[in-house]
This record gives C-alpha cells, structure tokens and sequence, in this order.
C-alpha cells in the first residue's frame, strides 16, 4: 500500500526541493546560543550527519545574524533563519548569507517591513516558510487559536507576499494540539497548493513529546499531506531527526538506515533483547544503508514471527541462530550476536 501525496507546488533552498514529488524532507533546529559559533556550527555538522536536510537556526539579534557568514563557511547543509519581531535580523541574515527564512505572521506584523523583507528575498530568488503558530494569531479577530483562526493567519501573511508576486513559500500551521494542527493543515491544503512542513509545536521531552509528534505528524502523512517535517522534542535535537525519520519510514514514505526491530519478549524468552537490540541501533546508527534487522527472544518462534526481516538473530540459552528472510543460515555463540549482525549489514 502507497500513500497518495496532496499535490504541492515544488519550491527549493539552495539544491534541497520541497513539495511537488521532492521525497519529504526532515528538518531540525539548533538549539546552541547562537553567538557560541563553534558550538553551533558542531551541532549544524552533527545534525547533518544524522540525515538532517535543513538546519533553522534561531536569530534573536543583529549580532547572531552576522555570525551566519562564519557559519556558512563551515557546512554545506542549507541554513534557515528564525527571525524574531525585527525585520532588520531578516535583511542582516539575508546579506550575511543564510539560505532561507522562517517568518512568524505573529513577530513582524507590520506590512512594511514585511515588503522590505519581501523585496530582498525575491531579489536573491529565496524561499521563506510563513510559520504560523497560536501566538500568530489576531486575538481581536479570534480569541481562541482555532484551526480556522490559523489558517486565517496564514493567508493574511501569504496576500502580503502574493500582492508583491512572491511565490516561493511554505507553509505551516502548528499548535500544541494535536487535533488543531490536524484539522488546520486539512483546511488550508483544500485551498492552496503551498507545500506544508508539518509538526506538533512544543511537543514536549523525548518520550512524550515522541509520540504526540508521532500521532500528530502520522495522521497527516497518513492523509497525504506534508512536504518536510520536523519534530519537535526538547534536548539533543539529532533525535528529532532519526525519530522523524522513523516516522516516515513506518508509513513507507522513505527510507533511512538501518531499521531494528525486536520482540516484545514473552514467558519465551533466554535472552535480554532490549539490551542486544539497543546495542545494534547504537553500532549501527551512522550505517547509511537501508536494511531490517530483527533481534527475536526465542528460536522456536523467531524467525518466523521477524519473516520480512533482512536478517536477524534469535536466540536460546546457550547459542543463537542467524537467519535472512525467515530462513536459519548459521548457528552462534552469544557472543558472535553484533559482530555477525554487523557483517551481514556491511556485506
Ligand atoms: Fe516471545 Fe519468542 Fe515471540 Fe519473542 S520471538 S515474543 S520470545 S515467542
């Protein structure tokens, strides 16, 4: 079975394309002080070597906007700016050299300073994300951040880019509620082909925070919507890329890196799974290979129960066995588990 993608316009920062038939792009976001550039420019670095495909980067002043030119110097990975309430960061950002912008219709309200905004984009032929949240919102206008009122938001900011013919834009529209955020991007997609990044803003810590991303983001890959992601997880932002990247891989929307999977454990079990199955996804977290691995808790209903694995381990007491495809191809110590598993990974 295929999800069936909403039909978007393809925008492009730098090499990177967005929407149209681009396969969906995993973001994420520093979140070092960005006047600490050698801290920032690592964790740009690390991000990337995780898969991450477009680094925001938070700009809360003029002085963070200059920093982006020693930035660039150091990765290759396209850099969004976030811009707080001062259009100037954004023209600062754009003449040091960043790659894109994020704006919030909440922070620059002023539609001047937004065409100024405007004019220095479309002359470097940018893309800008309109990033509307709950505190984007005209509370005059709308007292609760409905998914209505988000939408609404939206298009108010996308006339201000439309009446000066600018067209490279993507979308979100991201509350803390699951179910708003859902509803809002299935309103707005019936009326615009803009490509949406989608998320579930201020998720929360890693478990939680994991899975309200997962739900919310699921759903609306599910419908077919979304054209790059991010998931928002507080900590070390690298686990919001591989848990983005799982999330698109448990809808077969794309594929990335070693996958494991492994037995709940029953009564059946000789073995500590978890333990073996975390060691595998630590040793193999930087194998850009995609390939499934199964670690099973028994040798009676392993292999079997893990048939559509790659290759996987199951295991006794006392030994253990490999297997491809259901089928049983060698017989192990315990200790032989990772650096067989690795082989048939890198063979
Ligand atoms: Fe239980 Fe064996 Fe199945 Fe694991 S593979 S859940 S141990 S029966």
């Amino acid at each position: 079975m295929q999800i069936k993608r909403h039909k978007t316009r393809k925008v492009k920062i730098n090499d990177l394309e967005i929407g149209g038939d681009a396969p969906i792009c995993v973001e994420s976001m520093t979140n070092t002080d960005p006047h600490d550039v050698s801290a920032t420019i690592k964790q740009i670095n690390e991000l990337a070597s995780a898969g991450c495909e477009l680094v925001r980067i938070a700009l809360p002043d003029l002085k963070a906007a200059e920093y982006v030119k020693d930035i660039k110097k150091e990765t290759d990975v396209p850099l969004m700016a976030d811009i707080h309430f001062d259009y100037r960061i954004a023209l600062a950002a754009i003449e040091y050299g960043i790659d894109s912008l994020r704006l919030n219709p909440g922070n620059i309200r002023e539609p001047e300073y937004v065409k100024k905004v405007v004019d220095a984009v479309k002359e470097k032929n940018m893309t800008v994300r309109i990033g509307v949240n709950s505190g984007s919102i005209n509370r005059k206008k709308y007292p609760h951040p409905t998914p209505e009122a988000l939408v609404d938001s939206a298009f108010e900011h996308i006339k201000i880019f439309e009446q000066e013919n600018f067209f490279n834009i993507i979308v979100s529209l991201k509350s803390t509620d699951v179910l708003t955020t859902i509803r809002a991007y299935e309103i707005f997609s019936k009326k615009s082909d803009y490509p949406l990044h989608i998320g579930i803003t201020e998720a929360g810590t890693q478990f939680s925070g994991a899975i309200k991303s997962s739900v919310g983001i699921g759903v609306l890959l599910y419908e077919g919507l979304g054209d790059t992601l991010r998931v928002s997880l507080s900590g070390n932002p690298v686990t919001e890329v591989t848990t983005g990247y799982k999330i698109l891989q448990a809808l077969g929307l794309r594929e990335h890196g070693v996958e494991v999977i492994a037995c709940p454990t029953c009564g059946r079990a000789e073995i500590d799974v978890e333990k073996i199955a975390l060691d595998i996804e630590n040793s193999t977290s930087n194998i850009n290979k995609h390939i499934k691995i199964a670690v099973m808790g028994c040798i009676v209903n392993g292999p079997g129960e893990a048939m559509d694995a790659d290759v996987g381990v199951a295991c006794s007491k006392n030994e253990a066995i490999i297997f491809k495809k259901g089928k049983i191809i060698k017989k192990i110590t315990h200790n032989q588990i990772k650096d067989e598993l690795i082989n048939a990974i890198v063979s």
